[in-house]
């Protein structure tokens, strides 16, 4: 941490230029340093190769020693952004590391604008899900937006547009008011660079498409943190490359989730969960509303479908009760957004709509749908690797009408 207290309660804050190793000798010749949130003494760290810090004495179980966990990286990149906000127009106040007393929380910056604060954690490690929940709520309480930025080094890039995502990554993610996919916003204090995935889309829970924007850190503005983008060229290809990885090594999927869907696929004689119809794969930005796999939710309603005649109707409840039903019986897991309005409900309704622009179902009235036509189970693998360029290529002529 870079924020302490001296032996006359006045506060030292270490990223001040004014402070050179000579100083800071000098200076802990002079007082005691105390920690603004457990109030015992702090070792003063005067780095020459390293960034100067306090550290405690000992184990106190104060909550501010997390910070001391960090690592160089960490206190590197908490440096810059401390830096990069002060340069910024309109905010009212940067802090670094302010305790604040009677919310018990210590966010690493805290920013005011227009009389509304932010707190600002640049997250570099896998953060503990009940934590999180308590700070989330304490800041929603007392009206401060929290705004999380992970350490670009802690979340794995496969390619340009594809990553790989933890449990954490998908805490710190943040999800809008409206119908927008996802985005994380993460800074490299190597590169000295903003790396913001947007337009996130799960493909399983870990795995997602992603636009991926490089902002360096001194031409960015904090505007740019929170722009969108809509699915790109790139996304799309990789998508692609997704669903024929899945159709040739569908095994390498295998949870106790698919291993349900392909039970049930086998059962009413539908060949396999490899060959699922391509519109079981569809790219959505509501996709991030379940935690199962895109082929598993949309698989299941694609095999829902199959059973209907055509032309028979059916309501949206319907398919809001048989999902219910899966979910209830472990067979998909829906993902709860924190402050967020949207539930998965958004997400099979975002699904049937982009059915009957394809031409699957029909829209009769609100709520209300039939069959269009009978869904076709192929078992021919190079037919539908062309059909699933074939239904993306499609289904992205509609989103863009969309937007
Ligand atoms: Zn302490």
């Amino acid at each position: 941490m870079f924020v302490a207290y001296d032996q006359n309660g006045k506060q030292v804050n270490l990223a001040d230029r004014k402070w050179t190793s000579q100083k800071l000798e000098q200076l802990r010749k002079q007082t005691v340093f105390y920690c603004p949130t457990c109030t015992t003494e702090l070792d003063l760290k005067i780095g020459t190769i390293i960034t100067s810090h306090f550290a405690h004495k000992k184990t106190v179980g104060c909550s501010a020693m997390k910070s001391e966990a960090e690592s160089e990286y960490h206190r590197i990149g908490k440096l810059d952004l401390y830096e990069w906000l002060q340069s910024q127009k309109d905010l009212e106040h940067v802090l670094l590391e302010p305790y604040l007393k009677e919310l018990k929380q210590r966010p690493d910056l805290l920013v005011s604008v227009g009389g509304k604060s932010y707190a600002i954690e640049y997250q570099c490690a896998a953060i503990d899900g009940k934590v999180m929940n308590k700070r989330m709520t304490t800041f929603y309480n007392a009206d401060i937006e929290d705004i999380w930025i992970i350490g670009a080094k802690a979340i794995k890039r496969i390619n340009a547009a594809s990553f790989t995502l933890t449990a954490s990554h998908w805490a710190c993610a943040r999800y809008h008011e409206s119908t927008l996919a996802p985005s994380i916003i993460s800074y490299c204090s190597t590169q000295k660079a903003f790396i913001l995935l947007q337009h996130i889309i799960p493909f399983t829970n870990r795995s997602v498409v992603t636009n991926v924007k490089k902002i360096p850190l001194q031409n960015a503005l904090i505007f740019d943190l929170f722009t969108s983008s809509s699915f790109t060229k790139q996304q799309q290809k990789e998508w692609i490359n997704k669903m024929k990885h899945y159709r040739l090594y569908s095994s390498r999927y295998k949870t106790k989730e698919t291993g349900h869907l392909n039970q049930e696929i086998y059962r009413r004689n539908l060949t396999s969960i490899a060959y699922l119809p391509s519109y079981a794969f569809l790219p959505l930005k509501a996709n991030y509303l379940f935690t199962s796999p895109v082929f598993v939710w949309q698989g299941w309603i694609a095999l829902y479908l199959s059973e209907l005649r055509v032309h028979e109707k059916f309501s949206t409840q319907r398919i809001y009760s048989f999902l219910e039903e899966k979910i209830t019986a472990g067979r998909i897991t829906s993902r709860k957004v924190y402050k967020i309005n949207f539930s998965h409900y958004h997400a099979i309704d975002s699904y049937l709509i982009t059915l009957s622009r394809l031409s699957v179902i029909t829209k009769i009235e609100k709520n209300m749908y039939s069959k269009h036509r009978a869904m076709y189970w192929s078992q021919k693998t190079e037919e539908l690797l062309e059909e699933d360029v074939r239904i993306i290529q499609n289904y992205l002529v509609y989103e863009k009408e969309e937007v």
